[in-house]
């Protein structure tokens, strides 16, 4: 039997059916799942063991398959839990971190209980999985609990078949387990009796405080003080981009933000991710958390030494991931402390070891549904269905937001967010990852599938995997194949795939695409048109070099752009009328972040997708005439989206004054026009009527909703990203996917 069943209590509940039964045989894990053995002289008691089995399987448990074989009949009376075996292919799947259950919540507050106030309580129903192990079967040898040996008492629950904790690997108690500690900036041991209290009396008096948590440190501090949270702000050089920050409850988060039933549900699940909620009009939290955001990203208490910190401590704290700007999580201690020193005021810390690093995960509900924004903690590794199984491909994802897949069988394994690949830490971490996830699933891939981009280090990787061949892939083609994959369809779609930038087949900068294809070809039909950017790749963080490429290219003589009396503007135009270093793009990211700049909204950003953020919220909701634009002919059935007429129409507005929400309602609304008006022409033409809808410029809540709409409306089916983000993190699924169509022999690529 295969699927999720090691480390989520399925041999107790198959141990508690059979003896209930009065069945003798054994169960074991094995890498391939777990084997059962069982005898009856009655066979409807068989018949029931196989209905209760398939019926009523713990909460965590997914069995993906199950295969029957009759044997002849043992002596065997009793039936038993067998050792594991570490023979034969993985096909098991290991279990994500799972958030505290309500048990243990009940234990953890009960004065009288063994485990009252511990930070380390778990059982088969909760706790830390996938981030504690180092290879499978998953048993505690081979997790960074391997080091505490259990006392009497945890020992006897472990061996209990009807105890809650048995056979539970990382299973402790204040007499064995794991043990906190408090640290000074320094690194020193504070001798102290309360650990959690030290941090709380830090809090309270304004300080930063790195914790400890499950795949790694964050850095907290309390939400309801501004003066922390812009100490925060400026140690770790992170000048506007939100911080998320976790609430002691529902009621709490009711306070500030709005809450539907499918974001409450989120926050209470059992993978407890950062969701991201609309913030109350009167919220009464520090601006400094989220400046200029109307949504705010909330989190419930998911480890035990959260529920410890946030009882005692204030309402609401700061939780974010330590490090300093791009760099991956802290995991270890020493580590914590020399790349936080300039950041932290003290560490809680613990001793049991995050052996994988692995971020919050951050959702948000749009257009009726969750979707994840960056999938890992609590989702990773549970895989991602596929309509179909084949040979083993993996694949390495874009630069940023960089994410790995591994396929096996019918299930995509979509690593946690890895990060930015420019990071030499990140770097190794995706070196890391790439090990272990083939190692803990046993899979060799027959190819190895990467972006396009000659200088990503995940092609550069791909490469250097000498004994396996290797396969590169168009950026924007990854994100189509990517949203058909999960949303199990291998029938043909338009894409429309607007992000910040990806390597075209043509050696361009791509990045506002209507293709139309699966993921074994796919026909590039149209894109924007393509407008020298100055400066290149450093344009993304100055949307004003962007505003200066789309003057340039819309106008003969280029207006006095007075929003940007500060910038080097004859600078840039030189470059751009010399065309030195000033590559042309098709992005779509670039076109928001020139409007943004052309408003006078943003002319730097400190964070990727600001302006475009920015942009949106500066909208007074989706109304107004669009602005002019034109569809041109560029042969072959090939379409430009010429968006200088609406530069121009924008240029006008600013100058006589229209204020900046008229103007950005009126550019998202020319948006979705144009959009709509280009896929009915790829529908004229390819006959097709389903839409995939994916890149990052999704994430932006007015374009996704309203186009959305806008193509139901019209009867088209439009099929959008939920279980993978729609960003660069959804890349790796639809890179793994096209591999396989290349090893059907199916491949044709952008054509
Ligand atoms: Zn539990
Ligand atoms: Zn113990
Ligand atoms: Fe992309």
């Amino acid at each position: 039997m295969s699927g999720i069943v090691q480390g989520v209590g399925f041999r107790p509940f198959i141990y508690r059916l059979a003896k209930g039964a009065g069945l003798s045989g054994y169960i074991r894990n094995t890498s391939s799942g777990v084997c059962i053995e069982i005898q009856s002289p009655e066979s409807s008691k068989l018949d029931r063991f196989f209905f209760d089995l398939r019926h009523m399987a713990p909460p965590l448990a997914k069995i993906t398959s199950i295969e029957i074989e009759e044997i002849p009949p043992s002596s065997e009376r009793e039936f038993v839990i067998m050792s594991s075996d570490d023979e034969g292919a993985a096909e098991t799947l290991v279990a994500p971190d799972i958030a505290m259950c309500e048990a243990c919540r009940k234990e953890l507050l009960s004065p009288s209980d063994r485990r009252h106030g511990y930070a380390f309580l778990n059982c088969t129903d909760c706790g830390p999985r996938y981030t504690i192990i180092e290879r499978i079967p998953y048993d505690r040898r081979y997790t960074s609990m391997k080091d505490f040996t259990m006392c009497p008492d945890c020992e006897r629950e472990y061996h209990d078949p009807m105890d809650r904790r048995f056979h539970a690997q990382p299973n402790a108690c204040p007499v064995c387990g794991p043990s906190l500690q408090i640290l000074d900036r320094d690194g020193n041991v504070v001798p102290c009796d309360d650990p959690v209290g030290y941090a709380v009396a830090s809090l309270k008096s304004s300080g930063v405080v790195a914790v400890k948590g499950i795949g790694g440190f964050h850095l907290s501090v309390d939400a309801f003080d501004d003066k922390a949270v812009s100490a925060l702000r400026k140690r770790k050089r992170r000048e506007e981009k939100p911080f998320a920050v976790m609430a002691r409850s529902i009621e709490t988060i009711e306070k500030f933000c709005d809450i539907n039933a499918s974001e409450r549900e989120a926050l209470c699940s059992p993978q407890a991710p950062v969701v991201l909620l609309k913030k109350k009009a009167r919220h009464g939290l520090s601006e400094e958390i989220a400046p200029r955001n109307d949504r705010l990203g909330v989190m419930l208490p998911y480890a035990p030494l959260h529920v410890l910190l946030m009882n005692r401590g204030p309402e609401m704290l700061v939780m974010t991931s330590a490090n300093s700007s791009d760099e991956p999580i802290a995991i270890e201690n020493s580590e914590a402390v020399s790349r936080l020193q300039e950041i932290a005021d003290c560490y809680l810390v613990h001793d049991r070891p995050v052996y994988l690093r692995c971020d919050d995960s951050v959702t948000v509900h749009l257009a009726g549904k969750l979707r994840q924004v960056r999938r890992s903690r609590g989702y990773v590794p549970e895989p991602v269905p596929l309509l179909s199984g084949g040979a083993s491909v993996f694949s390495t994802g874009a630069e940023i937001k960089n994410t790995v897949c591994l396929l096996k069988g019918n299930s995509a394994i979509v690593s946690q967010h890895i990060g930015d690949l420019r990071n030499y830490e990140s770097y190794r971490h995706f070196q890391m990852v790439a090990d272990h996830l083939q190692q803990i699933f046993q899979a060799s891939p027959e190819l190895i599938v990467s972006d396009m981009h000659p200088a990503y280090l995940s092609s550069l990787w791909a490469l250097e995997q000498k004994d396996i061949p290797s396969l590169a892939v168009q950026h924007h083609h990854a994100h189509l194949a990517s949203c058909l994959a999960e949303n199990l369809s291998d029938a043909p779609a338009i894409g429309v795939i607007l992000d910040g930038t990806g390597y075209g087949i043509d050696g361009t900068s791509w990045g506002g695409e209507v293709l139309i294809g699966d993921a074994a070809e796919a026909y590039r039909f149209a894109c924007f048109d393509p407008v020298p950017l100055p400066g290149g790749d450093a344009a993304v963080f100055h949307p004003w070099r962007a505003a200066a490429g789309y003057l340039f290219h819309s106008f003969d003589t280029v207006p006095e752009p007075g929003f940007m009396r500060d910038k080097d503007m004859s600078g840039v135009m030189q470059l751009l009328e010399k065309g030195v270093n000033s590559p042309v793009t098709s992005s779509c990211g670039r076109l928001f972040d020139a409007v943004a700049a052309l408003t006078g909204l943003c002319s730097d950003i400190s964070y990727e997708g600001q302006a475009a953020i920015e942009l949106m919220l500066a909208a007074r909701g989706f109304e107004g005439e669009p602005f002019s634009w034109e569809i041109s002919a560029s042969g072959d059935d090939r379409w430009r989206l010429d968006i200088s007429p609406m530069i121009r129409d924008i240029v006008t507005a600013v100058q006589s004054g229209v204020p900046v929400a008229v103007i950005s309602s009126r550019f998202h609304v020319t948006i979705v026009e144009l959009l709509y008006a280009i896929v009915r022409k790829a529908v004229a033409y390819s006959g097709i009527h389903r839409v995939v809808l994916s890149g990052g410029v999704f994430q932006n809540a007015l374009l996704f909703e309203r186009l959305t709409e806008k193509l139901e409306r019209h009867g088209l089916t439009v099929l959008t990203h939920a279980l993978v983000p729609c960003n660069d993190g959804g890349i790796s699924l639809g890179q793994a996917v096209i591999g396989r169509e290349y090893l059907k022999g199916r491949y044709k690529g952008v054509l």
